[in-house]
């Protein structure tokens, strides 16, 4: 996700470096770069203007010319910008005061809504809520069916008329909804409507009676941001025909340039909430626009790092690893590197981890390129040593390694490669031990 426009802005800010002030020329060049490298991430064009305008105006002011390093300057407020145009601050979900908080999704179909309202349960019963999904796409054949599996995956029930029962009356079903969350002491309530193709003034009325049927407190329009400008102008028309609070942006997976979501906030005054970033379930998140700027300035994003971290870890492993890499990391084996690998794996996709550390952007090519399946050679290469050879690596020799090749079906040199690497490790983590903490993060770029 916003490849084209982090590497554009990259090389942009990379002419700038060393300048001990800018020219009026430097900064119309740099302007006219930013203008270019937006508007090839498909960015709408009224929030290219506002945007370049805005860093111009700020490029000539007090701030950058009275500054030490006018390029880092620069660097920071096209951050700021990036944040503004992005929605400014994280905008979190409000919950009702009394009774069940509702929530209702509207969008195109084929939005993502139907997967989303799951993946939603899913974040709020993390967040110890006990929701409700709500099935009121009675249009699309298979939509019930599909909300309840997944519900059934997530482990959140779900509402839905019985089948059978004709079409049914979608207002009826969201009503019955809420009564029935009270009744069994549900705290949210997720209600999943009906999409369409285009935007059609039908359903557009019939979400807006089920709005005004069960007062949510939060409605949110679902959209792919894979239709880039689509999206914008199929926010707007949801935007004047059902009305809602928030933006959800989904497939943000399968964007490389990242136009609607720097686009949909600015151009609908209607802040993004949530984004959804792949098929799994798991696959979604609170949208912050800060971190997002980060992301694209290829400042990281640490801080989600952590948290899914937090989320995926086992906190006693975790804790138990630490220990032995603070205390004796002389005490670190083969089986330990075999679990740590494990639980990294838990997070996701390496090149996924890597995206969210600070100045990997000139490693994306490697990154893509990354064959997951080689952390696969490393784990079979481990499990075929005897449990005494993992906990003390010293024992294995050359005719051990030529056993351990042919068992995991690799060669003798990797076998090499691995255990070197290995003992290289754990040299490096004895040091850190003693020098007392772990090397810190690459500062920011500049
Ligand atoms: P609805 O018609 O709006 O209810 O859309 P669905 O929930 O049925 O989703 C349509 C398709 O998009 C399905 O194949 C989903 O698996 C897929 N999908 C949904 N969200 C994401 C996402 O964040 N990333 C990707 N890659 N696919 C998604």
């Amino acid at each position: 996700m916003f490849a084209t426009l982090s590497d554009r802005l990259s090389a942009t800010f990379k002419n700038l470096r060393g300048k001990g002030r800018l020219s009026e020329a430097d900064i119309d060049a740099t302007a006219r770069e930013i203008r270019i490298a937006l508007l090839e991430a498909d960015v709408a064009l009224p929030v290219v203007k506002q945007f370049v305008g805005a860093v111009k105006e700020r490029a000539r002011g007090e701030e950058v010319s009275g500054a030490l390093n006018p390029a880092q300057q620069i660097v920071k407020i096209v951050n700021e910008e990036l944040v503004t145009i992005l929605g400014g601050e994280t905008r979190r979900l409000r919950y009702a005061k009394n009774g069940p908080t509702v929530i209702m999704l509207a969008g195109l179909q084929g939005a993502g809504k139907t997967t989303l309202a799951a993946k939603l349960a899913l974040w709020l019963k993390d967040q110890g809520k006990t929701p409700l999904l709500v099935a009121c796409d009675l249009q699309r054949p298979n939509a019930v069916n599909q909300l309840q599996v997944n519900g059934e995956r997530v482990g959140v029930p779900v509402y839905a008329p019985e089948p059978g029962n004709g079409v049914g009356n979608p207002v009826a079903v969201a009503q019955a909804s809420i009564e029935e969350a009270k009744r069994r002491l549900h705290d949210v309530v997720i209600v999943d409507t009906a999409g369409r193709l285009g935007v059609d003034a039908e359903l557009m009325q019939q979400a807006a009676d089920i709005r005004d049927a069960v007062r949510p407190d939060e409605v949110l329009f679902v959209v792919d941001a894979m239709i880039g400008q689509d999206a914008v102008t199929t926010a707007q028309a949801f935007l004047d025909g059902v009305g809602y609070d928030g933006v959800v942006l989904t497939k943000l997976d399968g964007d490389a340039r990242g136009g609607a979501a720097l686009s949909i906030a600015s151009i609908t005054g209607k802040p993004v909430m949530f984004a959804s970033n792949g098929e799994k379930l798991t696959d979604f998140d609170l949208f912050h626009p800060d971190r997002m700027a980060s992301r694209i300035l290829d400042m990281g994003d640490v801080l989600t790092l952590i948290e899914q971290a937090e989320r995926t870890f086992d906190a006693e492993q975790a804790m138990k690893a630490a220990q032995k890499l603070q205390g004796q990391g002389g005490d670190f084996t083969l089986d330990d590197f075999l679990e740590q690998m494990q639980q990294v794996r838990k997070l996701g996709s390496l090149s996924k981890i890597m995206g969210m550390l600070p100045g990997m952007a000139q490693f994306r090519d490697q990154l893509d390129n990354f064959d997951e399946r080689e952390i696969d050679r490393i784990q079979a290469i481990i499990q075929s040593m005897t449990p005494a050879e993992r906990a003390n690596p010293k024992l294995i020799d050359g005719s051990r390694r030529a056993r351990i090749a042919k068992g995991s079906g690799r060669q003798v040199s990797d076998v090499n490669t691995l255990v070197d690497r290995f003992f290289e490790a754990r040299k490096m983590m004895q040091q850190m031990a003693k020098g007392g903490g772990m090397p810190g993060m690459p500062g920011m770029p500049g």
